[in-house]
Order: structure tokens, then C-alpha cells, then sequence
């Protein structure tokens, strides 16, 4: 089967995502491929695929339990076979799932990097016919990555005992050239075929809130996505528990995950959320890697990360189903103090202290930045040619207007001069405010004439307006802990009076109601069904494929295969109960019309040649209702009983008396009789009127085909 195929077939989709074809065909010939795609940009299936299309086993190394045991659930309820081997099985479990790969009813087998380091795995593995090896999350491997594993060192030991060397290929979403050559060498890749995809998640909006108070504006957000499923990540334990149990209390449905808690209670949290039982995640950062919830609609970072990298991947978590997602990230100036705390306190070697400062500085300048966020992250990845304005941040969005600044940033650049670029962002603030701070007065910062020029403003607003100037390239912050501002090229040019300053100053949108009554009607049957069959309900359908049910109204079987993710097997599991649901809705609010419908039906069965009277007979022998088939086929209910009339005239085997009113059939016996001719019209107007047309023709076929 080609690639195409596969992908339409079991997964559903009609097309591949950007770069996707191009992955699975370097692995197809045979080449090492290593793949860097941002979280939620359809890595999985580059691996998964070719594992369907090569003879042998795949087997794909992946870091986390849980990662594993959802892709299992998922690729099985396509009609993929797949197991998975790790620490939590007993020996006999593993034995069984090599038993079964050895012989050749598994394509993919899912391993834990843990068990690659044990000898006696290796003998098993030794025995079977491998022909991928997959490598998931491969930036675990460099100690320069953000998750660093030690058993991910194991991998070139274990692919080495292969022989031949089966075909291996390697997938991350973190990219900066030193991680990538370390994956590379770290791996043994053979001279790979490296693709890069391209960053951007067009579907997730970016917005930085400053100055807001946080805990009021994630209420009044759920207040106003009352349905949506979300994260919320806070960067203490503490903060987790406050958060998690004032939300609890006004009554919104939320589970928590830190690492403080044991190993049950987050287990039993993860899964709640998996399953959509709680709808909100309150966590650090130690929840997500490898969580593949398709439908987390929003991500709040209540605490700014601390650097880029981190922030991408977890904000990453939403809109993996390619549906919108909303990244939003509520700034404090306590979180930087936190965030070099956290440096201080576990980064001791000086050289990756300075790198951490320099990648948390970017952060912050992240949050201050007035221009575009996507293109500042996307030029952060090394991305070039990035259009200036996405329209889908909190910066391109907002209802902005251009101010000029530059008689504030003279103030603030003269006041750092005077200052002697010694001191950091909340001192030079508190001259330029006129504060009467111990510090501030033992300096003699008072006399100094840039004191109290800015008496107008907060300290906090002079802060802002300090930081933006950071962000924006006038001002330096030095990378350490107490960093100290100093004075850039461009902030002489302005004090020169040479170049101007500007400044975007935005209000919010108003958001746009729509309805969604019919796709929570979806969600609720496919949460009942998830619930039965005790897998998550985005193994079910993902939020897009529920989406675009709610958007199209498919009414039967072949109108629901073009659904995006309903394929073969996901239909045959759970088309009926999606169409049962469709159906009704469309009975009661007539959204399609029967044209359109038959139009579209006409067109399938002219591709199929089967003629349309007989269709019918089919469905009515499936055992399908005459108003059911009707409404599948989107045909009026006459044309359905002239189909089913008409095969009978032809022949086939009718039964007649589903046309036929119990209580007139002696009846019309009679007046055809006395009528004493088969053309219908005298007989009609010998019965009641109720009778129609159909029920006389039955009768009259019913009576010959009897005689
Ligand atoms: P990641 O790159 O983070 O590992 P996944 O492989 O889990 O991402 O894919 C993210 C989501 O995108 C999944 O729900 C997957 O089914 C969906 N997806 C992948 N490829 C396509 C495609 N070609 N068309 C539509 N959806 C896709």
C-alpha cells in the first residue's frame, strides 16, 4: 500500500502535513532520517507509516509510560497492531509481546530507553526481524537538550547489535544546531537526511498579559471557555496546590500534577484529564512531556517559563489536533526574580549558568516585545524571513495604536548614564520615580538631576517602559543574577537625538460567540463510548474530526469518510453511533437539505454504478427503516418506496406489506377487483382518501406475484 493510501485509510486524513511525505519516503529508501517538527506537527505518523508499509518490525524508543501506552491505544484502535515493553511489565508480559512480535503480529513495538540498558532485553530483541528503528524525542540524548536522559545512551550500543543494521530514524521539536549534532553523533546516525519543518503552529495564537491581576484574569477565562479543555502551568509546587484548590472551590472542574505528589496521585490525575473527566490541568512543569491530548484548547503559563525552548514545547501542548489553540502567557515581574532563584539554586558550572541567563533574558524580552510574537519565537529557532505580522498574536491582534516615547527613553537612558550603567532595572526606576529608599538616598542618587523626572509614573510603569526598552534592543541586561542595565549603540543615537522611539499600546478584542451545540453532543456520545472502551476520548476522535462533523453534518457513511481522522476502521467502531447523533440533529433543525444531500449521493453511486433502486433494496435488507434510508441517502421517502416498488416490479424480492396499511388491504383487494383494471387512478378514487398510490401498487404486486 503507497503512503497515500495508508493515511487515508487508517488515519483518516487526506493530506500530509508540511514535510511528513518527504520524512517517510527518506525512510522508505533506507535512509537514517532525522526529523526536527514542532510539538503537535504529526511526527508520529512519519515512523508509523513506513512501519505499516516495511516488512518486520519498527520498534520505537520513547521516553515516558504514558506516552507509549496512549500511541499503543491509538494505533490499535486504527487497526494498527502494537505493543509496548516497559518497566512496569513482568517478565512474562514482555516475553508474550516479543512472542507475538517474533511472530510477525506486531508492527510496532513500543520500548522504554530504561530497557535497553538490561542484557537480557537484548537477547530477546536479538531474535527478531527489525527494519526501523525509531527514535522519539531524540534531543533527549544531548546532555545540552532540556531533557536530558542518561538511558537515551544506550540507543547506539543496541542499534549496533542489529544485523543488518535496520533502517533508524530520529524525531525531535528542539532544534539548536549544537543539540542537533549531538543527536546526530550521539545516535550513530548514518550519514542522516535532516529535515527541518519549519517551526510555526499557525493554528495556536500567542498573547503576553502584563500588569493583570492573575488569578482574576484566568477567572473571568474560564469563565468564558466554560467547555474548553486547558493547562495551566505555575512554576512552584505552592503555587500548583493555591491555584488547583481556589479554583476547586469556585467550582471549576481541576486536577493537579507536581512532583511533590506520589506516583499514584499524579497517575490518577493525568488520567482524569486524559479522559476529559477534569477539564483543567494545574501543574509545573514536570507534566506533559509526551502527553498527546489532542484537544487541549488553551495552555496559561500563570508564570513565565524559563527560557524559549521550554515555553514552546509546553505552550506546544495545544491545538495538537491542528483545531485553534490559545497560548497565553501572564507575565509578573516575580517571575524573573524566580526564575534566576531557580538558576542560582541548580546550575553551578559558570559557563552553562551564563547560557541559561542569556536563554532566560530572551524569555523575558518575549514578554516585552511589542512586535510580533510568533515571528520573535519563530527567528529565535533560527527561522529567516518571517513575515512581520502574523495577525494571530496579542501583538498584531490588539486594537493598537503607535506612540512616541522617545522623551521617556531619553529620560530613562540619561538616568542609567548618570547612574553609571551599574545598577539593575528597580533602582534606576525608583531615581527616575523620586523614591526616598535608603538605597536611593545613601547612593546620593537624589541629587543626581535625572532624580524624580518620571514622578508621574509607577515604579511598575517605569519598569515596563524599561523592559520594552530591553526587549527592543536599546538597553543590555548583563547575564547574572543581579544583572545590571547598560546602555546600548541605539540608546546613544536617541539620547543624540538621532533616532525615535516608539511604542505599540494595544487594548483587547471582543470575542465572538458561536454555537457549539451540536459538537457537544459529539463529545458527549464520544465520551460515553470512550468510557465504555476505557481509552481516552481523543482516541475516539480528536476534536477536529468532531469539529468537522459539527461543520459538515456528514448523514451517511460516505460523506462521514470524509471526515478528517474518521478512516475504515474508526468507522466501522463508531460511525453509526456519530451518524445516529448527525441524524437527529438534522431532523430537528433541517441544517441540510435533501438536494444537497442526494447530489452528493448521486455522484457516489455514479462512481460506484450501482443503480440507485438498488441501493435502497440493499439498505432495507440491512434492515434499515424506510425514513432511516431516506435520510442516509438523503431522498425523499416516495422516491425511497418507488425504489423499493420498482425492484419489486423488476423481480426482486419485496416485501410488500411495509406499503401496505394493515386495515384498508381487504379493502383495496376489493376495489381493484371491481375496478377491474391495474391503472391506478379509478382505483384511488374508489378508496379513502389516506390511501396512496404506493399501498394500491403494493397491493396489485403482492395480488399477481401471489397468483
Ligand atoms: P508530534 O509531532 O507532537 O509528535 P503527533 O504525531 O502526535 O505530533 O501529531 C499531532 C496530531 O496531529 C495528532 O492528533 C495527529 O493525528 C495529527 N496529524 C498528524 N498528521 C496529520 C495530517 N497529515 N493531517 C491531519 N492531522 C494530522
Amino acid at each position: 500500500m503507497q503512503a497515500e493510501e495508508i493515511l487515508k485509510r487508517y488515519y483518516g486524513y487526506s493530506e500530509f502535513r508540511k514535510g511528513q511525505k518527504e520524512i517517510i519516503d527518506s525512510i522508505l529508501e533506507g535512509r537514517d532520517t532525522f526529523a526536527i517538527m514542532p510539538t503537535g506537527g504529526g511526527k508520529s505518523l512519519c515512523y508509523q507509516i513506513p512501519a505499516v508499509i516495511m516488512k518486520g518490525l519498527t520498534i520505537v524508543i520513547s521516553p515516558l509510560i504514558s506516552l507509549m501506552k496512549d500511541q499503543v491505544d491509538s494505533l490499535n484502535s486504527l487497526g494498527i497492531s502494537a505493543g509496548v515493553i516497559n518497566s512496569s511489565q513482568s517478565i512474562n508480559e514482555v516475553k508474550d509481546t516479543i512472542h507475538k512480535a517474533a511472530f510477525g503480529r506486531l508492527k510496532l513495538l513500543y520500548v522504554a530507553p530504561e530497557r535497553l540498558e538490561v542484557e537480557s532485553f537484548y537477547r530477546l530483541f536479538e531474535t527478531l526481524n527489525v527494519s526501523q528503528i525509531a527514535v522519539d524525542e531524540a534531543h533527549c540524548a544531548s546532555q545540552w537538550g532540556h531533557d536530558f536522559r542518561g538511558s537515551y545512551r544506550s540507543i547506539a550500543p543496541f542499534i549496533k547489535r542489529f544485523n543488518p543494521r535496520p533502517v533508524v530514524s530520529a524525531f525531535t521539536a528542539t532544534a539548536t544546531t549544537d543539540v542537533r549534532e549531538d543527536v546526530v553523533n550521539l545516535l550513530t546516525l548514518d550519514e542522516p537526511n535532516i529535515f527541518v519543518t519549519g517551526f510555526d503552529r499557525e493554528n495556536l495564537s500567542f498573547s503576553v498579559i502584563k500588569n493583570e491581576n492573575k488569578e482574576k484574569f484566568i477567572l473571568k477565562y474560564l469563565d468564558d471557555n466554560k467547555e474548553k479543555s486547558g493547562i495551566i502551568y505555575a512554576s512552584t509546587r505552592k503555587e500548583v496546590d493555591n491555584l488547583c484548590s481556589m479554583l476547586n472551590k469556585k467550582g471549576y472542574s481541576v486536577g493537579k500534577y507536581h512532583a511533590g505528589m506520589s506516583d499514584n496521585e499524579r497517575e490518577k490525575s493525568q488520567e482524569e484529564f486524559l479522559y476529559d473527566d477534569i477539564k483543567i490541568m494545574v501543574a509545573t512543569n514536570a507534566f506533559g512531556m509526551g502527553i498527546d491530548k489532542s484537544n487541549v484548547r488553551f495552555v496559561i503559563h500563570y508564570n513565565m517559563p524559563k527560557n524559549i525552548e521550554a515555553y514552546y514545547q509546553e505552550a506546544g501542548r495545544a491545538g495538537r489536533d491542528g483545531e485553534n489553540g490559545e497560548c497565553i502567557l501572564l507575565f509578573g515581574p516575580r517571575d524573573t526574580i524566580l526564575q534566576k532563584y531557580f538558576i542560582e539554586q541548580t546550575v553551578f558550572n559558570e559557563e552553562r549558568k551564563i547560557n541559561e541567563y542569556r536563554k532566560l533574558q530572551s524569555m523575558v524580552d518575549y514578554c516585552h516585545t511589542t512586535r510580533c510574537l510568533r515571528k520573535y519565537i519563530l527567528e529565535y529557532f533560527g527561522e529567516e524571513n518571517i513575515k512581520e505580522t502574523c495577525d494571530n498574536c496579542s501583538n498584531c491582534n490588539s486594537d493598537s495604536e503607535i506612540i512616541d516615547i522617545t522623551i521617556e527613553a531619553q529620560k530613562i537612558f540619561s538616568c542609567i548614564y548618570r547612574m553609571r550603567e551599574k545598577y539593575g532595572v528597580t533602582l534606576i526606576a525608583e531615581v527616575l520615580r523620586g523614591s526616598k529608599n535608603q538605597k536611593v538616598l545613601n547612593l546620593n542618587f537624589d541629587k543626581l538631576s535625572t532624580y524624580a523626572i518620571m514622578k508621574n509614573y509607577t515604579i511598575n510603569g517605569i519598569k515596563d517602559l524599561i523592559n520594552v526598552l530591553i526587549a527592543e534592543d536599546y538597553l543590555n541586561l548583563t547575564e547574572e543574577e543581579f544583572a545590571v542595565v547598560k546602555l546600548k549603540n541605539k540608546a546613544i543615537d536617541v539620547l543624540k537625538n538621532k533616532l525615535k522611539v516608539t511604542q505599540k499600546v494595544y487594548k483587547k478584542k471582543e470575542r465572538i460567540q458561536v454555537d457549539t451545540s451540536l459538537f457537544d453532543m459529539l463529545r458527549d456520545i464520544r465520551k460515553k463510548i470512550a468510557q465504555r472502551e476505557a481509552v481516552p476520548p481523543y482516541i475516539v476522535f480528536a476534536d477536529t474530526s468532531l469539529k468537522d462533523m459539527s461543520e459538515k453534518i456528514p448523514l451517511n457513511k460516505e460523506e462521514m469518510l470524509n471526515i478528517k481522522g474518521v478512516g475504515e476502521k474508526k468507522f466501522e467502531r463508531y460511525g453509526e453511533e456519530f451518524l445516529n447523533v448527525l441524524i437527529e440533529y438534522n431532523n430537528e433543525n433541517k441544517i441540510r437539505n435533501f438536494e444537497e444531500i442526494a447530489i452528493t449521493q448521486a455522484d457516489k453511486e455514479k462512481e460506484d454504478k450501482v443503480p440507485s433502486h438498488i441501493v435502497t433494496l440493499n439498505m432495507y435488507n440491512e434492515g434499515k427503516s424506510l425514513d432511516e434510508i431516506s435520510q442516509r441517502r438523503g431522498l425523499k421517502l416516495l422516491t425511497v418506496q418507488d425504489h423499493l416498488m420498482r425492484c419489486g416490479l423488476e423481480g426482486l424480492e419485496v416485501n410488500w406489506d411495509i406499503f401496505i396499511p394493515e386495515k384498508y388491504e381487504k379493502l383495496i383487494l376489493e376495489k381493484i377487483q371491481e375496478a377491474a383494471t391495474d391503472r391506478l387512478k379509478p382505483i384511488k378514487e374508489l378508496l379513502p382518501n389516506e390511501v396512496d398510490y404506493n399501498a394500491i401498487k403494493a397491493v396489485l404486486c403482492k395480488y399477481k406475484s401471489a397468483q
